[in-house]
């Protein structure tokens, strides 16, 4: 499991991915409805995305971590540990490292200021929370956890009820603890250098994150990429999308402000480094690992 760190800086900040786990097993024909093979020949170098009998894809989930002005941020925090998810097997009671890992860079949860959730799905909250003493506490005490308006509108909504377990244990206790902050459904600045800009489709909610610093800009894209496939076909949405036409203008938006603020692009489940930069390339996009 490739779970090496490698920090990036971008201006005064350092950003460095921290993995919960990874998802394996996920066929490009479940996760895209529109998958086409002939982009593999198109671009061989995304064969390399695919496992060694070349039938599935995996997906990284991990946690941004950037620190700066003498803060941690967090981007996102994965699935999580101990949760009961009966509706899928890739989430549910899960054990991982990531805490430790998180130690491994010299983090301990107290130390967090800031948690910054581009959504409120079940492999974005998870670590919001952790299992002491059978209650579900904020795992970052000290943290304001930032969520986005239209998520809670949709778990208060009927439509949220299959998923009303991940509130319940991820997004409720820290909203109990006063530690919740909640975006508006325009975004907007949050701290100094940080843009919260509205990317529905994926989910109502959805939101994705740049950072600016002494004018280099980091690009926290969410799920509204699920892998660099989509990069040179922006109008295939992933099978967890809800609004298919705004998913797609939310892509080709992204993609655009990617190219023009040369950000470094830093999506949510790209395996690898995770990072890269987006470019024009024969009037769409093309995708770098960095
Ligand atoms: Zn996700």
């Amino acid at each position: 499991m490739d779970t090496k760190t490698k920090t990036y800086r971008v201006g005064d900040a350092r950003i460095t991915r921290v993995t919960d786990t990874l998802l394996h097993g996920l066929t490009p024909t479940y996760l895209y409805g529109d998958w086409d093979a002939g982009l593999l020949n198109e671009q061989p170098r995304l064969r390399g995305l695919l496992d060694d009998n070349g039938e599935h894809v995996t997906l990284s989930v991990h946690t941004w971590v950037i620190e700066w002005g003498g803060q941690v941020i967090l981007i996102d925090t994965g699935i999580g540990n101990h949760k009961a998810r009966p509706f899928s097997a890739l989430f549910h009671q899960l054990q991982t490292p990531f805490l430790e890992r998180l130690a491994a860079i010299g983090i301990q949860p107290a130390d967090v200021a800031h948690v910054l959730l581009t959504h409120l799905h079940v492999d974005h909250v998870g670590w919001n929370t952790r299992l002491v003493d059978g209650q579900w506490l904020p795992t970052f005490p000290n943290a304001r956890y930032v969520m986005p308006q239209g998520d809670l509108d949709f778990f208060a909504s009927p439509a949220g009820e299959g998923r009303r377990m991940v509130y319940d244990d991820s997004v409720a206790p820290v909203i109990a603890a006063g530690q919740s902050v909640v975006m508006g459904g325009d975004g907007g600045a949050y701290l100094e250098g940080f843009h919260f800009h509205p990317t529905p489709g994926h989910c109502a909610g959805h939101m994705s994150i740049s950072l600016t610093s002494r004018g280099e800009t980091a690009l926290f894209t969410g799920d509204v990429v699920h892998t660099p496939m989509q990069i040179y076909r922006p109008q295939w949405n992933s099978v967890f999308c809800a609004d298919q036409d705004q998913a797609r203008t939310s892509r080709r938006w992204l993609l655009d402000f990617a190219v023009e603020q040369d950000a470094l692009v830093l999506p949510a489940h790209f395996t690898d480094t995770s990072a890269g930069r987006v470019t024009h390339q024969d009037g769409g996009f093309a995708w770098q690992f960095v």
